[in-house]
Parts: structure tokens; C-alpha cells; sequence
């Protein structure tokens, strides 16, 4: 009992830092695709502390992080198609001082003009923008989530299998549930959503995370929310998973996967939580894989 709650209290800390941690940033990057631009938010600031790097060898980390911390972010995107304004996730919310409303507000857009929102898992730092106290934040929102995420966090018996410090995730579930009601679409990995826009299977980090791959004008954008969360390190060392990883074998099968699947192609990968400007490029080369950041098409 000891030490759970031990493990409870270690794992709200780093949290914490990961919340906290301050990086200079520019808000906005915006990327193209054909009539599609993609605008990156960044919803907080953080960095990912390397106690919660499960595994890492202390000499790799200090030479990889000099800084002592993992450059990381709290990202939400936007997606400007010809027919609707799309976020794909939603931030940390009021709840958690996230920024996603005000920085679409100073674009101009409204919460009514969000017609649909796409999850790639449901953690609080992902789902808590759906909420404005009891009400939603989005009221016209049609949102998209892969059913066995939804299912894994509408089951309280599956408490048990979830690392700990989530239980939160088991309400904002509930409440979720409750708010968007018929407006919650549920899909399986895989399906394709819209004609320019393919759910893809990313297991591990939640039952059902998912990725998202947005093809269009030649282009091909990959949104892979939390498949990785500190790039120098787990990058090179893809068997590395985080505390925040529910299964982390299957973590690790999904990591190696997608960055095979991404490496020296033309695909850029959207991360979750990648440092700025949140975009990259996957390299294998000699069975080391690399990255390097891809430049935003418009600031
Ligand atoms: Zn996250």
C-alpha cells in the first residue's frame, strides 16, 4: 500500500516538472497540404524529466541531455480543410491552464467554428480541452476516438491496468461520455475518416492510441501523438518507454514500427509532445535511427 501510493506521489511530480518546465517557443507553425494547412499549437510548455525514461542508461542521458530535462511540449493541431476546422486533440483544457482556446481565439476562430475533433488517446493533458466545467467547449464538435481507447477508459475495472496516478482519466471518461453523447464517434484503428485522412493502430502508450495520416496535395503528414515523448533519447533508443506507458512492450513493438515505417520517406511526424517546431523527418541509416526537425511552411 506504502509504496503505491509512494509510486502515486513520485509519478504526480514528475508530472509536475513536466507540466512547469519553461521553454522559449514560438505559439504558432503552420504546415501545407494542398488546400489543407496544418497550424501547430502549443497548448504549454514542458519537458519530459529523465527519471521517467524507464530503463535509460545514466551516462547515454547525460551526454543526450545536457540540460538535465527532455525539450518537450504539450501540442494541439489544427486542421484548416476546405470544410471544416478540425483539432486534433484538445490540451490540457482551463482545468490545467492549457492555451488551445486562446490561441485559436486570437486567430479568430471561435469554439463554434470547431467542427470536429480527432483524439489520439484520452489522457488528461489530451482530453481535458473538451471541458468547460460541465459543459463542452466545443458545442458544434462532432469528436473521433478509436473504441477501444473509449471503452478502456469508460471501465473502471480496468483501474487496476492503468499506470498509476490515471484515475483522473476514468472520470474525464465519464464526463466525456456524458457531455458529447451521440456527438462521439467511434472508430477502429485503421479506418479511414475522412477521403484525405486515415486512422493508423499506435498501441502502447493507451489501449487504443492511434495516429492520424493526412495525405493530400502529395504531401503526407503523420499526426502520431504520444508514440514517443523525448526525441533525442528515444529515437536512438526506441526500447526506451516512459512511466506513462501502459503497456510497455507493446510501446516499444509501436515505437520501432512507426519509426520504420516513417524513416527516410517524405512523411513529416507530428508529435504530441515534440520540442519546438514540432515536426520531423525520421533517418535510418547503419540500424540507427535519427531526426531532423522539418521547417513549418508559414509562421
Ligand atoms: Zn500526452
Amino acid at each position: 500500500m506504502c509504496k503505491q501510493a509512494g509510486i502515486v506521489l513520485l509519478t504526480l511530480i514528475l508530472s509536475l516538472v513536466f507540466m512547469e518546465r519553461c521553454f522559449a517557443d514560438t505559439d504558432m507553425f503552420s504546415y501545407k497540404a494542398g488546400d489543407i494547412t496544418v497550424v501547430r499549437l502549443v497548448d504549454k510548455q514542458g519537458g519530459v524529466p529523465p527519471e521517467v525514461l524507464i530503463g535509460a542508461d545514466k551516462a547515454m542521458l547525460k551526454s543526450v541531455l545536457p540540460e538535465g530535462i527532455c525539450p518537450a511540449m504539450f501540442l494541439t493541431f489544427l486542421i484548416k480543410s476546405p470544410t471544416d476546422l478540425i483539432l486534433v486533440d484538445t490540451g490540457n483544457g482551463e482545468a490545467r491552464k492549457g492555451r488551445t482556446l486562446a490561441l485559436l481565439k486570437q486567430m479568430g476562430i471561435s469554439k463554434d467554428a470547431i467542427t470536429k475533433i480527432l483524439l489520439t488517446h484520452m489522457h488528461g493533458d489530451h482530453v481535458n480541452g473538451l471541458f468547460s466545467g460541465e459543459s463542452k467547449a466545443f458545442p458544434q464538435a462532432e469528436v473521433y476516438v478509436e473504441q477501444s481507447e473509449f471503452r478502456f477508459w469508460t471501465d473502471r475495472k480496468n483501474l487496476s491496468r492503468a499506470p498509476a496516478g490515471m484515475a483522473s482519466c476514468f472520470d474525464n471518461a465519464e464526463r466525456f461520455a456524458r457531455l458529447y453523447g451521440d456527438k462521439i464517434h467511434l472508430f477502429k484503428a485503421g479506418e479511414t475518416l475522412f477521403p484525405w485522412l486515415t486512422s493508423v493502430a499506435m498501441p502502447g502508450h493507451t489501449e487504443g492510441h492511434t495516429g492520424f495520416l493526412l495525405t493530400r496535395g502529395g504531401k503526407r503528414l503523420l499526426f502520431a501523438g504520444d508514440f514517443l515523448h523525448c526525441l533525442p533519447v528515444q529515437t536512438a533508443h526506441p526500447e526506451i518507454s516512459v512511466i506513462w506507458d501502459s503497456d510497455q512492450n507493446l510501446a516499444k513493438q509501436t515505437r520501432v514500427k512507426v519509426l520504420e515505417r516513417t524513416a527516410n520517406s517524405e512523411t513529416i511526424v507530428l508529435g504530441g509532445h515534440f520540442a519546438n517546431p514540432g515536426a520531423v523527418h525520421f533517418k535510418q541509416s547503419g540500424g540507427k535511427f535519427s531526426y531532423q526537425f522539418v521547417e513549418p511552411d508559414v509562421n
